[in-house]
């Protein structure tokens, strides 16, 4: 079956607050897609549904992010466990992570994890995140390290992950990965992309030798000024909004 013909036999309400943020996922799924932040049909973006319920949407396991539009959207509970119709199974052992930071820290609405090259090499490098550039100075006490334990299949982690973050929303998977939650969708992506940024930036300036370190008064001035952090710039949403109208004349599919 493809996505196109399960896509028919699914109909979630096309109204209300749910359908939006099907919407507003759907294509951030896409603007990784445009990044380059995939892995196969791997990773997950996960994003909290209003209400009493304690319900989740997350992409259909088996799709390219290409692939994800509103309407395929998994929403399941926080065991995992699908609600409602889909004909799409959902990883396990990526839901994992996303359940703990869901479960354990409340103003963590949406979790957003990948695999990224410059991520990956950053996590994987005993020294961790340098501070020595224009957007790693950004994230001054923003970034948590949680030691690797394989792959996450297994809830017993979660507390440890959840007590290693704390408040913080930059997440480095030590041998792993880069992770970011925030309130909203976008405040989650622009921290993903600060990281990410500083990670690449890493890499390519390391590879030349020695950096020139920033100082902690001004990483603490930089932080403090970042847009990203700030609702009064936005915290994200106009970047945001550029990106999805982007999409929007790249591949508006994702609003199937
Ligand atoms: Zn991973």
């Amino acid at each position: 079956m493809t996505p196109e013909q399960a896509d028919a036999k699914e109909e979630p309400s096309r109204a209300g607050p749910e359908w939006a943020l099907r919407l507003q996922l759907a294509a951030c799924y896409r603007i990784f897609a445009e990044l380059g932040w995939t892995e196969l049909i791997y990773n997950h973006i996960t994003v909290r549904l209003p209400g009493p319920e304690g319900h989740f949407l997350i992409n259909p396991f088996g799709l390219h992010y290409t692939e994800v539009c509103a309407s395929n959207l998994v929403k399941i509970d926080i065991e995992g466990n699908r609600i409602g119709p889909s004909i799409w199974p959902v990883n396990p052992a990526g839901f994992t992570v996303h359940a703990a930071l869901h479960r354990g820290i409340g103003a963590a609405h949406c979790v957003m994890h990948t695999h990224t090259t410059a991520g990956m090499a950053v996590a994987c490098s005993a020294a961790g995140l340098s501070m020595s550039n224009f957007y790693s100075a950004q994230l001054h006490d923003k970034v948590a390290y949680h030691d690797f334990e394989g792959i996450t299949l297994h809830a017993e982690e979660g507390p440890r992950l959840v007590a290693a973050i704390a408040d913080r929303p930059a997440v480095i998977l030590r041998n792993h990965g880069l992770l970011a939650w925030g309130r909203t969708i976008p405040q989650a992506f622009s921290i993903l992309w600060l990281l990410n940024r500083a990670c690449e930036i890493q890499v390519a300036s390391m590879a030349m030798g020695a950096v020139v370190p920033i100082p902690v008064d001004i990483q603490k001035r930089c932080t403090r000024d970042a847009l990203q952090f700030d609702p009064r710039f936005g915290a994200g949403e106009d970047v945001f909004a550029a990106l999805v109208r982007r999409i929007d004349r790249i591949d508006p599919s994702y609003q199937r």
